[in-house]
This record gives C-alpha cells, structure tokens and sequence, in this order.
C-alpha cells in the first residue's frame, strides 16, 4: 500500500489539542494494525524547544536518539505506543538551518532561494522523510500554531501543494472551536466558517473538520457546517470536552473518524479497531474507589504542562493500582521548615521534580529531609535525585556545604558536578547528555525489582552527574549506588535501601510510559505509596 499522509491542522484558537487528535486517530489506526508515526511541524524559529523556558513552551520531551522536543511526541508515544525520533519534531529555524547551510554549500547552483520553492521544498522533503523509510503506512502530521498566522504559512504552502501531488494518498484534518455564548445560550458556528474560509483561500480544503466544543453540537448544526465548508456531512466530528484525554480515541471512534480517513485515503475497512487492552485501562481509570495522594515538589508548580510527562507516567500507573490520582503541586521556592509538615503530611508519596539553577532548591532539601526522616516513599528525578544526594551529604554526613557546582562552582564539597564532557562546552542549544543510555541495576536493589531485570534504557537530559570521589563516603552511611552506565560509571541510580522507598535516577523514566505500556519504576513508586497508604490508614483505625 502506497504510504498515506494526514495533514491535522487548527483554527480559530489555539490550545484546541491538535496533539491529542492526532494521536488519537493514531491510537485507532494501530488498533488496526497498521503502521503509523505523528510528526510536529513548528512554526517559531528556535531550532528546537531546548532552550525555551518552560513558561514559554511546558516541558521539553526528549527522544529515545536524544532530540528535545516538543510536548506532544509525548501524547504520540503514549497513545500509539511507537516510539519517536528526531525526525518527528521539525521547526522553521531547523528548515531555514538547513536552506542556508545548501545555500553556502553552493548547492543551489547561483539560483535566488526563496520561500517558494527552496522553504516549501525542504518542508515537504522532510514531511515525506518519515514515509519514504517504507517503515510506515500512515504518516500524520501535525502543523503547530493557527491558521492565520504569519509564520505558519510557509507550512500550509507545502501542505497545499503536497496534497495536490499526493491526491488520495493525503488528507487534511482541520481542528476548530465551536463556542457557546452563555447570554444567548447557543453554540456558534461562525468562527469554523470563517477559520475554514482562511484554509481555503490557502488553496487547502479540508476533508475533516472536528469541532472541539463543550456542549454536544445538535446534528442540524454539523450539517450546516458541512453545508458551508465543502466538507461531507459524515465528515464533520465533535470533540467534545471529555474527563481524560484517554477517552478521546474512543469518542473519535464513535464517530468513525478512523473509517473516514481509511475510505478517504482509498483504504478497505475491515473489521474494528482491536481496542480492548485501551478499554481495559479506561475501565480501570473509571472505576477506581479509592485515591492516592502525590505531591510533586518543583518550581514550575503554577504551569502544570512544565511536568506533563511526569503526571501522565503517574497517572498511568495509579490506574493500574486501581487508585485515583490526586496530585498536589507543591511550589519548591514556598516550602519552608515551618509549614512542610503541613503541607507533606497526607502525602503517600512525594516526588522530587527535575529543573535548572538555583531557584526553588532549598525547599526541596527540606522536602526531602522531611521525606527521609519521616520515611515516606520519595522518587527524585533529575535535579530530584541530586537533591536527594545532596541532603544527604549535608544531613547525614554531614558536609554542610556539600552542593552541586550547578549551584555553586566554589562549594568545598562538589557532590555533583560537572560531567567532564561537558567542560568544554559553551553552546547551549542540544549539548546536555541527551537519549537513552544503558544502565545496569544492582540485583535485589527497589530499582532491579521495580523494572524485574538488571539492564535497562532510559532517557536523560543533563549536564552534571553524582561525583563518584564520594561514592564510598554514601555507600558506607547508607546510600547506595544501585544503577550505573556500563561505560562510564555516571551513577545512574541512587536509593536508601533502609527506607521504605526512597529512589533517585538521574534518567528521566517519565519519557517512556505509556498507557499500554507503563513505566515500571513509577509504577514501583505507586505500589510504595500504596502501601503507605494502607499502613497509616490502619494505624490510624
Ligand atoms: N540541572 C541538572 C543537570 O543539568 C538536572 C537537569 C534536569 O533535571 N533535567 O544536570
């Protein structure tokens, strides 16, 4: 079958979750078997959102080949369960990087480069990148910002023209709003008419409108935006406001939007999408009594996309306890000694948050301290898990001044450092220790029996790592080096094996869970708090 491509663009506003519908038509088109990659088209200049602060962008995913990217590759991986890579994530300034890199090769022959067709063509080589590998049957394609915009118009030229070249091997998707105006009681469809107008005085028609919208848009109202819109009547699909983004593959399959796109792209549909293990979780999910309590201690509190993987991998795994998950953001920079018992007492578990610099550090030395002490099941990530090394050389061994060179380059007692590969390099963009990277876990440590094997893969992204002059100094009071790189050393694992449950791993494990496949190291952290829960509970009786 020759390879399909699905254009999934939005209108009106943004923030409609043009990800999770595409990763949900994704999800559907797996479940029936086919072989199917997402990929993002973003439209900001920044060769990729590495170093965009958080409060610009959210969390930064990073990639099994070490590529940081955009947040929804992680929705992609944790609908489809297919891993992503850096040709996933395409940004303006990576096709312009590489325009001007031909141009100065001499590559382009004494020509003009232009927009149209140098940009356009670069654009369109790498939305068929993915394609050309014959490793999948459909590609979707997701081109970040609004119609309308400037700087996405480079963007929807290509698509214009792929669609013409493509013919029925392509289709667009195109994401709007409908609102409902609470004084006049009713939806609008005015702003998809005009939305859909934008797209096509671009020479685009879409095939497939979904209307995200929060109150069921009345049958009479869709054809009416069929009507307007050159879009088939069947073709024109609500996305209703749901309780989890899990459920949407299950609305859009409700409406068949699956089917559409595989008769549209003149494929057979046969048979229905193999969606039980899917159904199993969201049972679980809907039908958990009991809750657990989390608290996730970082600084980016207030902006929770900061810390999407985190609290989905969470998620993930309080469904598969059959627990619901309430997770309370604790702000790091506002947690002092005098309220932390306040504010971690009903916890049954705490999570340390990864991060940069200075800011929000000290209230996370207090958590932990309170965590250790009071042995709650704690799990450090990142920065998380150099804090937990550094409380503890500050608190047990008691090197006071013991920091990290992150914080401080002149502390006497450099617990973590700078890695050494790291020292001669000044660029920021793309030079941390990056992807995944083998880790070998001590047998019988919480980590080995977390994951039930001793050679794992996991993500990062870093620059400093546990100094290994003080490894014996912590192994001998109590903190023990469970997981190392098999080439270098780099301690990768950090945990208490006298306390109930307390973990660190310099890798990210939230980067890999997934709904059909959850992390098992989060997972552990759950059944801990689990535990603890029942424990207190029982006490408490
Ligand atoms: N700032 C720390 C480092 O670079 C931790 C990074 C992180 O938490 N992702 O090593």
């Amino acid at each position: 079958m020759d390879t399909k491509y699905i254009f999934v663009t939005g209108g009106v506003v943004s923030s409609l979750g043009k990800g999770i519908i595409s990763s949900s038509l994704a999800c559907l088109l797996k479940a029936r078997g086919l072989r199917v990659t997402i990929q993002k088209f973003d439209p900001y200049i920044n060769i990729d959102p590495g170093t965009l602060n958080p409060y610009e962008h959210g969390e930064c995913y990073v990639t099994e080949d070490g590529h940081e990217a955009d947040l929804d590759l992680g929705h992609y991986e944790r609908f489809t369960n297919v891993r992503t890579s850096r040709a996933n994530n395409v940004t303006t300034g990576r096709i312009y990087q590489s325009v001007i890199d031909k141009e100065r090769r001499g590559d382009y022959l004494g020509k003009t480069v232009q927009i149209v067709p140098h940009i356009t063509d670069e654009i369109k080589r790498r939305v068929k990148y993915l394609g050309n590998t014959g490793n999948y049957d459909y590609i979707i394609t997701e081109i970040g910002g609004t119609v309308g915009d400037i700087e996405s118009l480079p963007f929807l030229e290509a698509v214009r023209q792929l669609r013409w070249e493509l013919g029925i091997n392509s289709l667009c998707v195109h994401l709007t709003y409908v609102p409902y105006i609470a004084a006049a009681k009713e939806l609008k469809t005015k702003p998809t008419q005009h939305s859909v107008k934008a797209l096509q005085e671009l020479g685009i028609q879409p095939d497939i409108l979904v209307l995200r919208t929060e109150k069921e848009i009345p049958l009479e109202m869709r054809r009416k935006i069929a009507l307007f819109c050159n879009v088939e009547p069947d073709s024109v699909v609500q996305s209703i406001d749901v309780n989890s983004i899990y459920k949407v593959p299950l609305m859009m399959h409700d409406q068949h939007l699956d089917e559409i796109v595989l008769r549209k792209t003149g494929v057979a549909v046969e048979g229905e999408p193999e969606m039980a293990p899917w159904l199993d979780f969201i049972h679980k999910m809907d039908n958990a009594k009991e809750t657990i309590n989390i608290g996730l201690v970082g600084k980016y509190v207030e902006l929770q996309d900061a810390y999407k993987s985190i609290s989905e991998a969470l998620f993930h795994a309080a469904t598969y306890a059959d627990r619901k998950l309430n997770l309370v953001y604790i702000h790091s920079e506002k947690l002092t000694e005098a309220d932390v018992d306040e504010r971690l007492r009903d916890m049954d578990g705490v999570i340390i948050a990864p991060g940069f610099g200075q800011r929000g550090i000290e209230g996370k030395f207090i958590a932990l301290r309170w965590c250790r002490e009071y042995d709650i099941p704690t799990f450090g990530i990142c920065l998380g898990m150099q804090c937990m090394v550094i409380e503890f050389a500050r608190n047990v061994l008691g090197l006071h001044e013991a920091n990290s060179t992150e914080m401080n380059t002149h502390t006497p007692d450099n617990v973590i450092d700078l890695m050494e590969e790291q020292k001669s390099i000044s660029a920021m963009g793309g030079t941390m220790r990056l992807g995944a990277y083998d880790c070998d876990l001590l047998p019988g440590s919480k980590a080995a029996m977390a994951y039930g094997k001793e050679h794992i893969s996991e993500r990062h992204r870093h620059r400093f790592e546990f100094n290994n002059a003080y490894r014996d100094r912590f192994e001998a009071a109590g903190m023990a080096c469970v997981g190392e790189n098999p080439a270098t050393h780099l301690v990768e694992v950090v945990e208490l094996p006298a306390k109930r449950w307390f973990v660190g791993t310099q890798y990210h494990p939230e980067y890999s869970s997934t709904v059909l496949s959850p992390s098992p190291i989060f997972q552990s952290f759950i059944k801990a708090a689990v535990e603890y829960h029942k424990e207190k509970h029982n006490s408490n009786k």
